[in-house]
């Protein structure tokens, strides 16, 4: 069972904090650590820091429900540095810190911040991930090795290869664990506790305690403390939120044509729920003259670094996603997120829009959403706390609804200042023949435009200008 003594709750390290004023010397980290973390810039330890770092010095067994962005990295690998301060008494070769990851993106993350803060320490330490030469990777098994970041996948096939063993290990973190989940890496997961031994001190950082997280904790935790920093969108608040209801495919790609001809989207992630999709609207994107590529899990490790880095020096302009290959992505300048498909995980609707509105800028998160993703909607709504606005632009109105009946009648306002000839307000796509036809799929132009839906029961916004005219 799990040791709810330490059971706080805590917003994002943004919000206000209330007579807690904790300092990194104060959690008693090597100065080694100490001048590292300094170097980095960080001057007082997140609230995820501040209590996750005690328990783990101490020797404790951790859950910790946190979401990226709140400085989870650091509350494990500081303290995981500081178990590598002191030598280890056990011969072999294999890692004293093993630090598994859901995707190679999250993984290099971990490993880049495993070796700043580690600057004074010199850790010995690298990564193994699917996609990546086995070549490299034998040779950094060859010799002692201090910390591995993996993907659970490629650990398995060395264990397997029997190139590595996990005699030596001390401290096992499983981060993204509800991700490693859901990606169908439980059993891999299994496998590589099987051969760590028993009285390892073992971390989970997972976004939720939802499924089957609960279940696998149980199985390979010792009287774990827990940690849960409830999600907050404080951090969203510079990101505008929108959703359009969609009637079918089509509909989803003559809205998204729309949206991406306007100049003020200057860089956008757009998601989708499948590689394929995410392969399909890419190509469909370029073919209409749009820099646009995609990322995805079936991509090499190389491409997908290669893409990033074309985003990042502005080569590419939509980038169409998987969750899996956007986890982790840190890319400025973002302007758009656009969620082509809702995520199934409410969890993963804010991790998404949080892409953009990065560094104090604003960014505008658009989500789709068909009558099937209703279910979606909901979760997402309900774990946010609020109703997404729903927005229709003229001549790309749905005909369905999406929202349940709430036994008052009224239809969406039809125009208002800045309405139709606002920012997304004019007609476009198909429509007019002004914009260029999506796909051979879209609907053509001139057929039958769609009619506002007659039995709608919330009142909808219409797209206006966000600087309404005087
Ligand atoms: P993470 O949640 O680990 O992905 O971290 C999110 C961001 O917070 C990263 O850019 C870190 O460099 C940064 N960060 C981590 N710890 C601190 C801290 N104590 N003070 C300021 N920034 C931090």
């Amino acid at each position: 069972m799990f040791d709810s003594s330490v059971r706080v709750r805590f917003c994002l390290y943004t919000a206000p904090r209330k007579g807690i004023n904790m300092t990194f010397e104060e959690l008693g980290l090597n100065p080694a650590i100490l001048s590292a973390v300094t170097a980095c810039g960080y001057t007082t330890p997140t609230p995820i820091q501040e209590q996750s770092i005690p328990i783990v010095l101490a020797g404790n067994d951790l859950i910790a429900t946190a979401q990226t962005g709140t400085g989870k990295t650091a509350a494990f690998v500081l303290p995981a540095l500081e178990l590598l301060t002191k030598k280890s008494t056990l011969p072999g070769k294999g890692p004293r810190v093993l630090i598994l990851a859901p995707t190679r993106e999250l993984a290099g993350q971990v490993m880049e911040s495993a070796r700043n803060y580690g600057r004074g320490i010199r850790p010995r330490c690298g990564s193994i991930l699917g996609g990546m030469p086995y070549r490299e990777q034998l040779r950094l098994l060859s010799a002692p090795v201090d910390i591995i970041v993996a993907t659970p996948g490629r650990l398995v096939d060395h264990i397997e290869r029997g190139s590595i063993r996990l005699d030596r290990l001390e401290l096992l973190v499983l981060d993204e664990a509800d991700r490693m989940l859901d990606m169908g890496f439980s059993e891999d997961i299994n496998k590589i506790v099987s051969r760590a031994p028993v009285d390892r001190q073992t971390l989970m950082f997972t976004a939720t305690m939802e499924g089957d997280i609960a279940r696998l904790a149980e199985k390979m935790m010792r009287e774990p403390k827990r940690i849960q920093l409830a999600v907050s969108t404080s951090s969203h608040e510079l990101i505008e939120q929108r959703l359009h209801v969609t009637d079918n495919l089509n509909h989803k790609k003559e809205l998204l044509n729309h949206l991406v001809s306007d100049s003020e989207l200057t860089r956008a992630i757009i998601f989708s729920a499948t590689k394929r999709d995410a392969d399909e609207l890419s190509r469909e994107l370029s073919r209409n003259g749009y820099p646009a590529a995609a990322l995805h899990g079936d991509m090499t490790q190389m491409a997908r670094n290669k893409t990033i880095d074309r985003m990042r020096r502005g080569g590419i302009r939509l980038l169409v996603a998987t969750d899996v290959a956007a986890r982790g992505l840190d890319v400025t300048g973002i302007s758009h997120v656009i969620n082509f498909d809702l995520p199934r995980f409410a969890e993963d609707y804010v991790h998404r829009i949080g892409r953009t509105g990065r560094a104090g800028a604003t960014g505008i998160a658009i989500s789709f959403a068909s009558a099937g993703e209703r279910n979606y909607l909901e979760r997402i709504e309900r774990f946010i706390g609020k109703k997404l606005p729903e927005l229709q632009i003229a001549g790309h109105e749905p005909k369905t609804s999406i929202r349940k009946p709430v036994g008052r009648s009224g239809g969406p306002r039809k125009s208002g200042p800045g309405g139709p000839g606002g920012r997304f307000g004019k007609p476009a796509g198909g429509r007019d023949g002004q914009a260029k036809p999506w796909s051979k799929s879209a609907k053509p132009a001139g057929s039958a435009p769609r009619t506002a839906p007659a039995a709608r029961r919330e009142p909808v916004i219409e797209y206006r200008s966000r600087r309404p005219q005087a």
